[in-house]
């Protein structure tokens, strides 16, 4: 079978990885000119860490990983106020958990694609035409590829989603999130191995620090528009200038190009049309507030692969059953907790900082580390 994969991200990249070890042909279609490096750094645990397992790919995640003690609190003279230990979470799944940046989960699949995955870069999906005998992906230069099946695994605004499905579809959930990388030995030694996230209200700016010795920040607020600003780097200034501790430095030093997205969920009636089926964000993007998002693509490559891979379920049907609940699941669970990722209010600011305090308890912590891990998922 011939697979055409529109995105190069680590849906895209862990399908192709599986359906190539499986013997099946597949030509990935990326817009990127080359490999992106931008990113944040995601947590990393569930479905998507048990199939990177089975793939053979989680020893090069494990070293391309981080591990994070805590995520601290901090008012704005640097002062912690609450923090949540990495440790209590990590138990809470049997210590199958680690933190990475995004970029280096896309190159963990990438540099260990079998030889039967064909990779092309600057290669944007603008068409898609299907029939009896196969599919065809038109490119924006004027070229096209053809294949028996094309999955849109071209992120939460995909392409492929758009031309098969039209527009909508995007459930903003109230938020503007940034991601950006800087050099600052300073706030590299204060920050160390902790996610250290500005304790306030309705926006919020975090830091990792990174092993060379940049530091990686992340930043969201509540806004009711889904419309992304002209200029992002402008708005991040704008929106978290006044903030304290070292969050001007950090925005001094912010580069023009910044990832900025508005953050949202995706709600589909269907995943599949035809030869055309999406897989991680572009059919069941959950979104940060979830902070799973990059496992259940992966998770939800294995089960596409899988279904693709047998001849009596290649209508994507079993695909669907199989996975639609495990992503609506997160996406209510994400929804439910929006107004305790970031409060609206300092009376919820004060609430969730308690809510950490007792979170030491035994009882209160499973409960805590359950809420943020979400329930167990098979990939059987
Ligand atoms: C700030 C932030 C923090 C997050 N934290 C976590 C976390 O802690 N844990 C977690 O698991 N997840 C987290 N996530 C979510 C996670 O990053 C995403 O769910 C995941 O990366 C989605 O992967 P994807 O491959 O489906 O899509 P994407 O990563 O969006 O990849 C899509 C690819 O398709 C390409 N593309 C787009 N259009 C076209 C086209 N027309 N033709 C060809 N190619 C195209 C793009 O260039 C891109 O390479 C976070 C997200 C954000 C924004």
């Amino acid at each position: 079978m011939r697979v055409l994969i529109s995105g190069a991200g680590i849906a895209g990249l862990a399908l192709a990885h599986r359906l190539g070890t499986l013997g099946h042909d597949v030509v990935i279609l990326e817009q990127a000119p080359a490999p992106r490096t931008a990113g944040y750094m995601i947590d990393f645990f569930g479905p998507g860490y048990d199939a990177a397992e089975r793939m053979g790919v989680l020893p090069r995640l494990r070293e391309l990983g981080y591990r994070v003690t805590e995520a601290a609190y901090l008012d704005d003279r640097g002062r912690r106020v609450a923090g949540l230990d990495f440790d209590r979470v990590a138990r809470a799944v049997d210590g199958r958990l680690l933190s990475i940046m995004r970029p280096d989960v896309e190159r963990a699949f990438r540099e260990d694609l079998p030889p039967a995955v064909e990779l092309r870069f600057a290669a944007r999906v603008v068409g898609v035409e299907q029939d009896d005998d196969g599919v065809t992906a038109r490119l924006a230069d004027g070229t096209s590829a053809t294949g028996d099946l094309l999955v849109g695994a071209d992120g939460v605004h995909s392409a492929v989603r758009r031309l098969v499905f039209g527009d909508g579809h995007l459930r903003h959930l109230g938020f503007h999130t940034a991601a950006f990388v800087f050099d600052d030995p300073h706030v590299h030694e204060l920050v160390r191995d902790r996610f250290c996230l500005t304790d306030t209200v309705g926006r919020q700016v975090g830091f990792y620090g990174l092993r060379d010795g940049r530091v990686a920040a992340f930043t969201v607020h509540r806004t009711s528009s889904p419309e992304l600003p002209e200029d992002p780097r402008a708005a991040v200034l704008k929106t978290y200038g006044s903030l304290g501790w070292v969050v001007p430095r950090a925005l001094a030093r912010c580069p023009e190009e910044i990832y900025y997205d508005q953050v949202a969920q995706v709600e589909l009636p269907r995943w599949s049309s035809g030869r055309v089926v999406l897989v991680g964000d572009a059919c069941g993007a959950v979104s940060l507030l979830a902070g799973q998002g990059a496992s259940l693509g992966i998770g939800g490559a294995w089960v596409l692969a899988a279904t693709l891979d047998d001849p009596a379920t290649r209508d994507f049907t079993a695909y669907e059953r199989t996975w639609r609940p495990v992503v609506e699941d997160r996406q209510r669970v994400a929804r439910s907790g929006a107004r305790w990722f970031l409060p609206a209010s300092s009376r919820r600011l004060r609430a969730r900082r308690i809510a950490m305090r007792l979170s030491h308890l035994p009882g209160v912590d499973r409960l805590v580390t359950t809420g943020l891990v979400g329930k167990p998922v098979s990939l059987a």
